[in-house]
């Protein structure tokens, strides 16, 4: 395709959830609501456009051992472009994936760094692991780092405790979130347990990913200070083959996975009734495959959110969120078109007709 060639996406444009056009243009990568004039070669497709899909909590450049090589990242960025993920919040990375800035024909990725866990409690491999006194140097180090965004560790398997415990105390969380925003960036932390939340949420944090610990008590505090979670619920669908692998060594902590495991759909479910954010996040990366971001979609409607809000929790709430631009004239045309209306039926998702990214069809 050449650079002069106009593309003219034609059928239902779902600009937002209440938002629906007739057709959109495609002129140097950027979208116009306008006809072109005099345009030269124009290249049509029919269907329903979406934004391109968030996943707000996807590791590229990680594998099950730590950092893996730039082939491998560029693998995983494809498979994510090619489930029609276009724009990637990277909860924490090990490796250096600035190149990947560079490439009109990859996903656009919002870094948090490289995860910060503490000492010998987190998977080997993956994250700074420090002590609490270096703590905000470190999250300042990746503050500047990333792109607006620092990971944390929040909580652990605690070894000798035999269960999930707090990674950090209370002072050291405050000093480091207040760092990060004073760095202009937002703090999200990997929280599985109950115990580590209140002072988080406490100390000013953003956003906490998986959150299967949110109880009842704790959702009013996440409400009254708008902070988000990202569920993640295909990588908690694996809590009961680890609970099984841990079973004869930390039988509490196994327990306790379980019970979080089991209780899943109501905790999302109380938690978007209560008016928390919640977003779509696969955790690609590390030990889940690359791609999911469609099962993750169902998945929370699974929990019990409506279709629609689910939808937008990929798509324009999740890009509203970020800080990214959806379907707006002027934008980069990055956008996915499916067959069929995904607001009724999330499950179209799972099988986009086109994928367009800086304006061109990638897949
Ligand atoms: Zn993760």
């Amino acid at each position: 395709m050449s650079d002069r060639t106009v593309l003219r996406v034609k059928g239902r444009i779902l600009v937002g959830p209440d938002e629906v056009r007739d057709e959109l243009w495609i002129i140097d990568g950027r979208i116009s609501y306008d006809r072109p004039v005099a345009a030269r070669d124009i290249r049509t497709m029919s269907g329903w456009a979406l934004p391109g899909l968030v996943d707000a909590h996807c590791h590229v450049g990680l594998g099950p051992h730590g950092p893996v090589d730039v082939d491998v990242a560029e693998k995983q960025a494809l498979t994510d472009r090619e489930a029609g993920t276009l724009l990637i919040r990277d909860a924490g990375s090990p490796s250096d994936t600035r190149w990947i800035d560079d490439r009109e024909d990859l996903p656009k990725i919002i870094r948090a760094g490289r995860h910060i866990a503490r000492t010998r409690r987190y998977i080997r491999g993956f994250a700074h692991e420090i002590e609490p006194d270096d703590l905000v140097a470190y999250v300042a180090q990746e503050a500047r780092r990333g792109d607006g965004w620092v990971k944390l560790v929040g909580d652990w398997i605690d070894r000798e405790v035999g269960d999930l415990a707090p990674s950090w105390p209370r002072e050291a969380a405050e000093a480091a979130i207040a760092e990060a925003h004073r760095l202009g960036a937002r703090v999200t932390a990997h929280c599985f347990a109950e115990n580590s939340l209140r002072d988080l949420v406490e100390s000013g944090i953003d956003c906490i990913e998986h959150a299967t610990g949110l109880t009842d008590d704790l959702i009013p505090l996440f409400a009254s200070r708008g902070v988000a979670i990202v569920p993640t619920l295909v990588n908690i669908a694996t809590f009961p083959r680890l609970a099984e692998g841990g079973e004869s060594r930390f039988p509490r902590w196994s327990a306790h996975m379980r019970r979080l495991h089991e209780r899943r759909y109501d905790t999302v479910r109380g938690a978007y009734d209560a008016g928390i954010p919640v977003f779509v996040g696969t955790d690609a990366g590390g030990t889940l495959p690359h791609g999911l971001v469609a099962a993750e979609v169902a998945e929370l409607v699974t929990a019990g959110i409506p279709p629609l809000k689910a939808l937008a929790a990929t798509t324009w709430d999740a890009r509203k969120w970020l800080g990214r631009p959806g379907l707006e004239e002027g934008a980069a045309a990055d956008l996915v078109v499916y067959e069929r209306d995904p607001r009724t039926d999330v499950r179209v998702l799972a099988d986009p007709l086109r994928v367009v990214l800086n304006g061109r069809v990638v897949a």
